[in-house]
């Protein structure tokens, strides 16, 4: 699910990492945001991971858990 190509692009080029939270095993999540999209970054051991609800580029909702609260109202 892409809401645009910038977003494709990026997890194209590994920058990006679109799954479920603990299904990482290469490194660490830096903080704690329900979703399903991170954006991946070299850390001291392996890759930190930043949890994303918005979509970077574009500012689209992404993540699942955002759309039913958006749902919700
Ligand atoms: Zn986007």
């Amino acid at each position: 699910m892409y809401c645009c190509d910038q977003l494709q692009e990026a997890e194209a080029r590994g920058a990006l990492y679109i799954g479920a939270k603990h299904r990482i095993d290469d490194g660490r999540i830096v903080n704690d945001v329900n979703t399903e999209y991170f954006i991946r970054a070299a850390g001291r051991q392996g890759y930190d991971y930043f949890g994303v609800n918005y979509c970077p580029f574009c500012g689209r909702a992404l993540s699942l858990d955002l759309w039913a609260h958006e749902k919700k109202k």
